[in-house]
């Protein structure tokens, strides 16, 4: 396939959705947004400021002190949530084929992203409705049980990579627990954001409920995070903006959840199944163009089998299909912008004095015509990388992996928490007890063991260190957007010690 595939119907200039309308900023203010296999503008967006945000808040604010959403029994929220889902569905191959073209993923794995997006809807509707906390009774005396109550307006800040999807995340959970919610998606991907409006519209989300404001972080972003009427935030992004936005919420005394960066370990001991080893860890770098927060980007590898593996990765990576997203056979596609593509070239340039390139080392051989300004970057290995070096220490999130040999379960161990991330963590033995250990000193919110990415939407999910703070997925994330008050009645009679009498 060859050409440049642009989806029908693409919006050339997206807007604001606030209390059920699509508007531009108060002032006019827009931004471009680019297509990341030419690199040009295909749209504007409006860029929020202040004035924005107070009106997007406001709606929401509306909507949660007098709209029905927040007051609707959890079996009726939950029938919105089912029809967001069969709507998510129905339009997989539009939604899938929209953000690859705003992201340059590959359209097999982008259409992967929409169908998890409808599973989020799905999986917490059911929860919303099966929800209950256990009232308890004091023999005789006193019954305590709780009130579960949705916070008010959520804010709600979201990454360019995998934007539908992780739009989802957060969105799903809010509203399945009453709140409302004003939305601020990454100034990079802003066409999944208005795709969202649209369904919530169709699915009979009333007005108000959903609001979303386009822009940058530092002005619509920042809004949000201080807006007094704001009193939670969900964040995913990076660890340094993370911090910002910590001390942020600090100054309102806000909730706050924290999915942020990582620089996750994959450790193949010689026992592995090596085959399945290579195959798991090449998926775990060089999938979703390696911008994935739980990419195990560097591997560690037991000294008896270094070479063999490094040797069989190398040339597996030489091997991955790169180019058009839209094309079927592509497995990496375009980076998502050139600023990121620009962060990530330096990294490459930076490993060929840190390690021993064998794989890729720079923009591929051949580029699909018309594309020949897009933001490729071939599939990059670097072996017998030390761990001071900064390509083992700091996220690239690009499709670039360092390798590093160990010869101890302890080495791997101190090899593995030796950064300041601790997001997730892969281990590849065929020893139960040497699997088992590891993952209860490992510094990862996650480990998988003998397996990838897999995830069943119950477990908690989230990063420690410098990856995280608070965990998402199943109840945690109905517990963070629900206020638990504790309600107390004494049934029999009241016995109080009488004060002053
Ligand atoms: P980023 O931190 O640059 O931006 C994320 C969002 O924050 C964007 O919407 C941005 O506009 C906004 N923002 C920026 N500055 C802000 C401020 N001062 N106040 C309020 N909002 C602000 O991150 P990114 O480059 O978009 O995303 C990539 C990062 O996200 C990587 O570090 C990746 O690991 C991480 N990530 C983590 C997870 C996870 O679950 N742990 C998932 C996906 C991505």
């Amino acid at each position: 396939m060859t050409g440049h595939y642009v989806p029908d119907n693409l919006p050339a200039h997206l807007q604001h959705y606030i209390g059920g309308s699509f508007v531009d900023s108060v002032g006019g203010e827009t931004f471009e947004v680019l297509d990341p296999v030419t690199n040009r503008p295909y749209a504007t967006a409006a860029s929020g400021q202040q004035a924005d945000v107070d009106a997007a808040v406001a709606a929401a604010r509306e909507a949660f002190a007098h709209g029905p959403w927040p007051r609707m029994k959890p079996r009726e929220r939950a029938a919105v949530l089912y029809a967001i889902a069969d709507a998510v569905v129905a339009q997989e191959d539009r939604l899938a084929e929209m953000e690859t073209f705003d992201t340059g993923l590959p359209i097999t794995q982008a259409r992967g992203q929409a169908r998890r997006a409808a599973e989020n809807f799905r999986f917490f509707a059911d929860l919303i409705v099966a929800q209950h906390d256990t009232a308890l009774k004091v023999p005789g005396s006193q019954l305590n049980y709780v009130n579960r109550k949705p916070i008010g307006v959520a804010g709600l800040i979201t990454p360019w990579n995998t934007p539908f999807m992780l739009e989802s995340w957060k969105l799903a959970p809010s509203l399945a627990s009453g709140c409302t919610v004003v939305l601020k998606p990454a100034e990079f991907t802003p066409l999944s954001a208005s795709l969202w409006a649209r369904i919530f519209e169709d699915a009979g989300l009333p007005e108000g409920v959903f609001n979303l404001v386009n822009g940058l972080g530092e002005s619509a972003g920042d809004a949000l995070v201080k807006h007094p009427d704001v009193p939670l935030i969900s964040f995913t992004g990076e660890s340094t903006t993370g911090q910002t936005i910590f001390r942020n919420c600090a100054a309102g005394l806000k909730g706050m959840s924290m999915e942020l960066g990582g620089k996750s370990p994959a450790i193949v001991f010689a026992d592995a199944d090596f085959d399945a080893a290579i195959d798991s860890t090449l998926f775990g770098v060089f999938s979703l163009n390696g911008e994935r927060c739980t990419a195990g980007s560097r591997i560690l590898v037991q000294r008896d089998i270094y070479d063999r593996f490094c040797e069989a990765y190398a040339e597996r990576a030489k091997r991955i299909v790169v180019g058009d997203p839209h094309d079927p056979q592509t497995q990496v596609g375009a980076l998502v912008h050139p600023e990121h593509y620009d962060k990530v070239m330096s990294y490459v340039e930076l490993g060929k004095t840190e390690g021993r390139l064998l794989a890729g080392g720079g923009r591929p051989d051949h580029l699909p015509a018309g594309q020949e300004n897009g933001s490729y970057v071939a599939p990059t290995v670097f072996a017998d990388v030390a761990p001071d070096a900064r390509i083992f220490q700091e996220e690239i999130f690009g499709p670039v992996v360092a390798i590093t040999p160990f010869d101890t379960d302890e080495e791997a161990l101190a090899l593995a928490n030796n950064t300041k991330y601790g997001l997730a963590a892969y281990v590849w033995t065929n020893d139960l007890k040497r699997a088992h250990t590891f993952a209860q000193s490992v510094e990862a919110g996650m480990v998988w063991l003998n397996s990838h990415n897999v995830r069943d939407l119950r477990t908690p999910f989230g990063g420690v260190k410098a990856s995280g703070l608070g965990h998402e997925g199943g109840y945690r994330s109905i517990d963070f957007y629900t206020d638990q008050q504790a309600v107390h009645i004494t049934l029999g009679e009241v016995h109080t010690p009488k004060f002053g009498a």
